[in-house]
């Protein structure tokens, strides 16, 4: 049988992919083998007797404790993705009504979760400078005086790595903020779980919430929920008529290629979160090389901590003002020395990631953009 539809995706293949939103979710070879096997619907269902998470052919069962181990937390779940994870914590420990302190480098699905669950929204401002900081006093400031304003704050969260800027939050000292001021906390761990150690209970968090497609090499859709053990019994309530069943799960979460995808790299993720001083090292030699052409500034923290970096690019805009083919210039230039990831037509700014890539990947991406400015101007 013919397919209408051209299936077909060489940016893993055939390019270098600096989109920070897919560098962390590539599969190494082995978890491909697995999706393979286990790409039928509802495939991991074989041998269920009616619990998702007490699966133990594939183990499911033990591959949760490991998750558990793995995030220092006491209960884990799997979601469909970190707002799944987000909405249901929001929607579980709030009313609608109630009001909820998040940091403003919020991705907007935490402002979504919020939206679906009713509840009101206050704010802890970032720096007003280039580096767009949440620092740990302002938040303390913010949840303190919503504290006063409006009575009671159940929940607060905090974005542990943003996707604007790569800011790295300081989730430890959030944790004893929270903790001190009897509010619950949530770390929202899309771009740090998996990528850079997580520890919940030693920075005493309530909830974490990862995203297994966006940081844990997993096809997904497929996000984690860590919880400390104090919260199961009501984050995770069966249903009276169903008694295996968890409610707020409606059941059965993550299952088939995305929690299979999941386990197959969770060895390869260990690694390689064993490793990420190393690959802050080479973002920040990736961010100062780049800075080195003139009119390229990374904003945000600097030095950067993570590997998600922004760039004030006006000499690349510059460049385009006089190209013919105006702000494209760049996106071709770069798809033609096999590099992809930028969005077309954007010069003023762009973000990137170089995670996971070699040292001369980096190095041709480094000289790419050199070669790009050096002939154009
Ligand atoms: C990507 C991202 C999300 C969304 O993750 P999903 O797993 O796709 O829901 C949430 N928060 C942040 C900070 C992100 O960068």
């Amino acid at each position: 049988m013919e397919c209408e539809y051209n299936l077909t995706r060489d940016a893993e293949r055939e390019y270098l992919n600096l989109n920070p939103l897919q560098r962390g979710g590539i599969l190494p070879e082995k978890t491909r083998e697995a999706l393979y096997d286990f790409g039928d619907g509802y495939s991991v269902c074989d041998y269920c007797a009616g619990r998702l998470d007490h699966i133990s052919k594939p183990p499911i069962n033990s591959f949760l404790d490991d998750l558990a181990e793995f995030i220092e937390s006491d209960v884990v779940r799997t979601v469909h993705g970190a707002r799944e994870g987000k909405y249901a914590v929001i929607n579980k420990v709030c009313e609608p009504g109630d009001t909820v302190v998040i940091d403003s480098n919020a991705h907007y699905t935490t402002y979504l979760a919020c939206e679906r669950s009713g509840v009101n929204i206050i704010e802890v401002p970032s720096t007003d400078d280039s580096e767009n900081k949440i620092t740990m006093e302002q938040y303390r400031k913010t949840l303190e005086e919503a504290i006063d304003e409006v009575g009671e704050i159940k929940l607060a969260l905090l974005t542990h790595v943003d996707g604007d800027y790569g800011n790295l939050t300081d989730a430890k000292e959030f944790g004893k903020i929270c903790k001190n001021l009897g509010v619950a906390s949530v770390l929202n761990c899309a771009y740090s779980m998996g990528r850079l150690p997580i520890k919940a209970n030693e920075w005493d968090l309530d909830f974490v919430v990862g995203s297994g497609h966006k940081s844990m090499a997993a096809s997904g859709p497929i996000g984690i929920l860590g919880m400390k053990e104090e919260w199961e019994d009501s984050m995770l309530k069966k249903s009276p008529k169903f008694p295996k069943k968890e409610i707020e799960m409606l059941g059965c979460t993550s299952r088939g290629a995305p929690i299979v995808t999941l386990m197959a790299s969770l060895p390869y993720v260990k690694e390689r979160v064993a490793n990420w001083d190393k690959e802050v090292k080479e973002s920040r030699r990736f961010v100062k090389e780049l800075e080195s052409i003139d009119g390229i500034t990374q904003i945000g923290i600097n030095p950067t901590n993570h590997d998600l970096v922004r760039f004030d690019t006006p000499r690349l805009y510059e460049i385009g003002q006089k190209h013919s083919r105006k702000g494209f210039y760049l996106y071709e230039e770069l798809k033609n020395r096999k590099i992809t990831g930028i969005k077309r037509g954007q010069t003023e700014w762009f973000k990137c990631s170089t995670y996971g890539m070699t040292t001369d990947q980096r190095n041709y991406v480094i000289d790419s953009f050199k070669e790009i400015v050096e002939k154009l101007s």
